[in-house]
């Protein structure tokens, strides 16, 4: 039986886990199959305050994690394929071993989708991107692909505006999906040019790093290579909330609905922080404050609600 548990362990996850740990709680934290998420897919962090000269995304989540573990935080690697919520104390299958809680934070976050085509995946980080406020400013005065036609690749194109000396935008059909609003904005742009019609094949890349996109064109059939070093992935995110199992609110795009103005999902002792429950912000400082809140959100749940006498266990 534990007090609270934390599952996930990207930024919000560990500022939940360092404050649940301060307080005493002995938080149990589990770290998925991508422990510190997608921090660690990046690599130079140059926007989360407090390094001036920036520093790379594993090092701030190792720091973050080791900085948990300090105070008292207990991490476990493993896959939790199944929740049960429906009463409290909470029981999480870690495998085959089930384990209790009187709270739970969840913080597993989302993940960018990928083409899935070769060379992708594994340029992540080396020309290959899937976050624009991340990593737009390293593609100061060059060519950018941004791929996709929904609002995420108009946003995207229109900031990395602020840096490219072009943005070209590559969609696999004529027309967008985006919003009307979002599209006008992108066409009034005079850096960004259009690449519609186009279904991408393949990452090209030399010994130096990224050097084009590969792509088919659907009305010639024809395959073309458009040149680039900076290519950005924007066909959206997937919340990771598969092993809930619809045992929690989600809103119309998947993500878990929390009370506004706190991390209370719909069920009382169950909070959420993090990319999972923020399609908007997804920055790692916005995470890491929603870890706070829901650690404080936590506290104050169980100081009130606690189902075992923890003091027979002292
Ligand atoms: P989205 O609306 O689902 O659009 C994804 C885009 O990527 C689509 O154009 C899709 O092409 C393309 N795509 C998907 N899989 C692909 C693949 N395998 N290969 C090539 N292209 C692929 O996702 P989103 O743009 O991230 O938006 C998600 C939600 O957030 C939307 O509701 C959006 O309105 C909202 N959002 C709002 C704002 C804003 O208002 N400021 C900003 C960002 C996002 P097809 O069109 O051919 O399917």
């Amino acid at each position: 039986m534990h007090k609270a548990i934390v599952l996930g362990t990207g930024p919000a996850g560990l500022t939940a886990a360092i404050y649940l740990a301060r307080a005493n709680l002995e938080p149990l934290v589990i770290e998925g199959p991508e422990p510190g998420g997608q921090l660690t897919t990046t690599t130079e962090v140059e926007n989360f305050p407090g390094f001036p000269e920036g520093i790379m995304g594993p090092e701030l989540m190792e720091n973050m994690r080791k900085q948990a573990e300090r105070f008292g935080a207990i991490f476990r690697r493993g896959w939790v394929k199944k929740v049960e919520l429906t009463e409290r104390p909470f029981t999480l299958f870690l495998g085959e071993e089930k384990i209790q809680t009187e709270s739970l934070i969840l913080s597993t976050g989302a993940t960018a989708k990928l083409l899935g085509i070769p060379g992708e995946r594994e340029n992540i980080g080396l020309g290959v991107s899937t976050c624009a406020t991340c990593d737009g400013f390293f593609f100061r005065g060059k060519k950018i692909i941004v791929v996709g036609g929904g609002d995420s690749a108009m946003e995207e194109a229109n900031f990395l505006t602020r840096f490219a000396s072009e943005v070209h935008i590559v969609h696999r059909r004529e027309e967008l999906r985006a919003s009307k609003i979002m599209q006008d904005r992108a066409r009034e742009n005079e850096k960004i040019t259009w690449g519609l019609n186009k279904t991408p094949l393949e990452v090209v890349r030399n010994e130096n790093g990224v050097t084009g996109l590969k792509v088919k064109n659907n009305e010639t059939g024809q395959e073309e290579l458009i040149e680039t070093e900076g290519i950005f992935v924007a066909i959206g995110h997937k919340p990771n909330t598969e092993f809930l199992d619809g045992q929690i609110k989600l809103d119309e795009l998947g993500y878990i609905d929390v009370k506004a103005g706190t991390t209370e999902t719909n069920i009382p002792g169950v909070f959420a922080c993090g990319d999972v429950q923020d399609h908007v912000y997804r920055q790692a400082i916005t995470a890491a404050g929603t870890g706070c809140m829901a650690a404080l959100d936590c506290e104050r749940f169980l100081e009130g609600n606690a189902v075992h006498d923890w003091s027979k266990s002292l």
